[in-house]
């Protein structure tokens, strides 16, 4: 995670995080590159200490079917497949099916049993009524609720 020291202009670049997150980084004497994930990023090198430019000089970017299914915001899988074919750059690197976690947790319903709890089996056995309450104070019977 790039850091901006307070009273500096530029970002500063955890070499140690990165790589601990998957980037392979090279230096040279006075320049380099970051991979990460598909994408390139170039370093160059002011004075004592390298700089990471952060727009990416790669024009492709390399993700699996699953990965861009995540990019694209869960995007289905034969709409991601047409999308290679119409966008420069686009490569799917692994096609392979996956089940997403996610898109199953969102798609699934709360089904609700029909049947009523209770039947009434003579007139009055089961009363729905609408009460509005608790009052306070309660009436000059000491009620606390009232029908609707
Ligand atoms: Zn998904």
């Amino acid at each position: 995670m790039p850091y901006t020291y307070p009273h500096s202009c530029r970002t500063f670049f955890s070499v140690r995080a990165a790589t601990h997150d998957g980037a392979d980084i090279k230096f040279s004497k006075s320049e380099g590159e970051l991979h990460c994930r598909g994408t390139t990023f170039n370093i160059h090198r002011d004075g004592q200490l390298y700089y990471l430019n952060s727009t990416s000089n790669s024009k492709t970017a390399s993700h699996t079917l699953q990965e861009w299914h995540v990019i694209l915001g869960h995007c289905n899988k034969a709409d991601i497949l047409k999308l290679q074919d119409k966008v420069d750059g686009m490569i799917i690197s692994d096609k392979s099916d996956f089940d997403c976690e996610v898109c199953v947790l969102g798609k699934m319903t709360e089904t609700r049993r029909r049947e009523p709890d209770q039947t009434a089996r003579k007139p009055l056995d089961v009363v729905h009524v609408e009460l509005a309450g608790p009052v306070d104070p309660p009436n000059i019977n000491g009620m606390k609720y009232s029908f609707v």
